[in-house]
């Protein structure tokens, strides 16, 4: 388990499940005598990706970044994206000695499955949050397009379980940009969803930030390289290369939401190029 001392805080990266994606989708517009060998495809064409969620521990709060796509996935989609049954929420949780009746706040990018389904669990009569006693923080705008299947893809949302969710947990709706809990802010990236959020995290002499799926793995540094997945393609252009000139700048660590085989880098200029470094604290 991967984690940072910050000084008066801890960032611990919980696995929340193993997946695969369509190459083609994933890099949009760069054609795949390029990103095949920047990313390996299977014989289905999909490339590796994990969910990584964050543990943000002060002395006063316990928080999740994003909750991956939980443990009630169907026998088709598990075939369809590869999910291997590994890595699970919980069980990542459970590993960092965390109970999930301790997590305070719950705060999310966007609600997309991958990133919204794991706050569901099986419960007795319907789904009960996992997180009984988190306030659960999202922007309004996502929360409303995801009602009204504002989407791209019509399996993105899950409407149903939205209401469920909100029914029996605290919800806090952000309009744009804010502070969640001390040292934690949100920030709207836009790009993938029309109000998709980042999160950034001010401890001791470190800022961890989270972009979300402005940058969802180190491969996503390249200007051009972005998912066709996006809703916004153009704002994820111009908004990922300034959030890159500024993660370099000032030393950011940058946490990748769907990177594999790392869960957070520096970002460095090396002559035309930004790329990613392992974090020496
Ligand atoms: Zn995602």
């Amino acid at each position: 388990m991967h984690a940072l001392d910050l000084g008066d805080a801890e960032a611990v990266h919980l696995p929340g499940g193993d997946f695969r994606l369509d190459g083609g989708t994933m890099f949009g517009l760069v054609p795949k005598a390029l990103w095949g060998r920047a990313a390996a495809p299977d014989a289905h064409n999909r490339i590796r990706l994990s969910c990584n969620c964050l543990l943000l521990k002060t002395s006063r709060d316990l928080v999740l970044l994003d909750a991956g796509f939980g443990e009630r996935c169907s026998r088709r989609e598990r075939a369809m994206y590869g999910m291997d049954g590994g890595h699970t929420l919980r069980g990542s949780l459970a590993a960092a000695g965390v109970a999930p009746e301790d997590i305070t706040l719950v705060a999310l990018t966007h609600l997309h499955f991958d990133h919204f389904c794991g706050c569901l669990v099986e419960g007795p009569t319907e789904l009960a949050p996992l997180f009984p006693n988190a306030i659960h923080a999202v922007q309004r705008g996502e929360w409303n397009d995801a009602l009204a299947g504002r989407s791209t893809m019509r399996s993105s949302y899950r409407p149903e379980e939205l209401h469920t969710l909100a029914r029996q947990v605290e919800l806090r709706f952000l309009d744009g940009d804010g502070e969640l809990a001390p040292g934690l802010t949100a920030f709207v990236t836009g790009g993938h969803t029309r109000t998709h959020q980042g999160f950034r995290f001010e401890a001791g002499d470190h800022t961890l930030v989270y972009p979300g799926e402005l940058i969802p793995t180190r491969t996503h540094l390249r200007p051009y390289w972005n998912m066709a997945y996006d809703m916004f393609p153009y704002q994820t252009l111009t908004r990922k290369q300034h959030f890159i000139a500024e993660a370099a700048a000032q030393g950011w660590i940058v946490a990748w939401d769907h990177d594999p085989d790392a869960p957070w880098s520096r970002i460095v200029q090396d002559g035309e190029h930004f790329v990613a470094r392992d974090v020496e604290l």
